[in-house]
């Protein structure tokens, strides 16, 4: 076959021509014109390029040359083509996903929002839920390299509350944190948040943590979709299929750590507007205080909740614990 019909990594990855990194291994690629099609290559980045280019659309390297460049703005010369034409309008054409105008050699935008799932949280340029690198800048395309500690804190709290992996990612995206149910395993939190609290320099710890285990709540009930079809676990939640708007969780909600004296059936306040989030936050408290069953109800005690807030903690709790056994 081919190698411009299949290029791959040299770690034996796919990727897409001109993607600057690999999304598997995050090596940096070189797109030269090995087969000879364009007829040059940069002699700043080394990519492939046109003779009739004044600036090398890859790196912005002025490469223009008397003998060979075009006199005007081209639309496609041999070996590349017009996907779009210059966002500044010298009239050139430009391919994607070119970074800059190969004729006047300003800076391109591309609009990638149908091609990738979501943003890098490094350089905003798409990136897919599965890629651990990102191919545009070469950074973690999952942002859990912002907030190392705290999927380390997440991570430790599930162990500790012996709650199996099910396999679940985290991925700091732009926009809303939430888990879409078509991806059960996929946990999105929102990086403004994280952004701005380093920027402020105070990352708020248990707020973070508390965001990203009521978002793990979620997912781990997705994940496990038939149990909370079960009478025991409708009994204690209610009927999770209910009409419901999902992906709108706000931050400021999980800031909580100890329980909340009202409602008197649920665990906290945000619990009670959905049987998914009563369920996410009974996930939190539970992980958070590592699924130490007696001392949380030490506390559910002296708050005087309810009977049912116990039992969906027991069902949890059950749950968890047939999982491990049954592993
Ligand atoms: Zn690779
Ligand atoms: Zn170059
Ligand atoms: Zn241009
Ligand atoms: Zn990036
Ligand atoms: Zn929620």
């Amino acid at each position: 076959m081919n190698p411009l019909d299949d290029p791959r990594c040299q770690c034996g990855y796919p990727l897409q021509r001109f993607w600057p990194h690999c999304p598997d291994c995050g090596r940096a690629q070189v797109w030269r014109d090995t087969a000879e099609i364009s007829g040059d290559s940069c002699h700043h980045c080394g990519w492939a390029i046109s003779p009739k280019f004044t600036y090398c659309p890859w790196c912005a390297t002025m490469v223009y040359d008397e003998r060979f460049s075009a006199k005007e703005p081209l639309k496609a010369p041999k070996g590349f083509r017009m996907d779009a034409k210059c966002d500044w309008g010298c009239g050139g054409g430009v391919q994607y996903p070119m970074p800059n105008c190969p004729w006047c050699g300003r800076r391109q935008t591309w609009n990638e929002d149908a091609q990738f799932e979501g943003d890098c949280p490094h350089c905003a340029r798409g990136v897919d839920d599965w890629m651990d690198y990102c191919p545009w800048c070469g950074e973690d395309a999952t942002g859990r390299d912002l907030i190392p500690k705290a999927i380390r804190q997440v991570r430790r709290l599930l162990k500790v509350s012996a709650v199996a992996d099910w396999g679940y990612r985290i991925l700091l995206r732009p926009g809303v944190s939430g888990v879409d149910p078509k991806y059960p395993k996929v946990v999105e939190i929102e990086q403004r948040y994280v952004t701005r609290a380093r920027r402020r320099d105070e990352i708020p710890w248990p707020t973070l943590i508390g965001l990203v285990s009521h978002e793990l709540g979620h997912s781990f009930l997705y994940h496990h979709w038939h149990w909370a079809q079960s009478r025991r676990f409708q009994r204690a939640f209610g009927e999770v299929r209910k009409a419901y708007r999902i992906n709108d969780d706000a931050w400021v909600d999980f800031q909580r750590r100890r329980v909340a004296n009202r409602p008197v059936n649920h665990v906290s306040g945000y619990a009670a507007r959905h049987p998914q989030e009563d369920f996410a936050e009974t996930f939190r408290y539970y992980i958070t205080r590592r699924g130490r069953l007696r001392e949380l109800f030490a506390e559910l005690g002296s708050k005087r909740k309810g009977v049912p807030v116990y039992e969906k903690f027991l069902v949890l709790h059950d749950y968890v614990r047939s999982l491990r056994d049954w592993r």
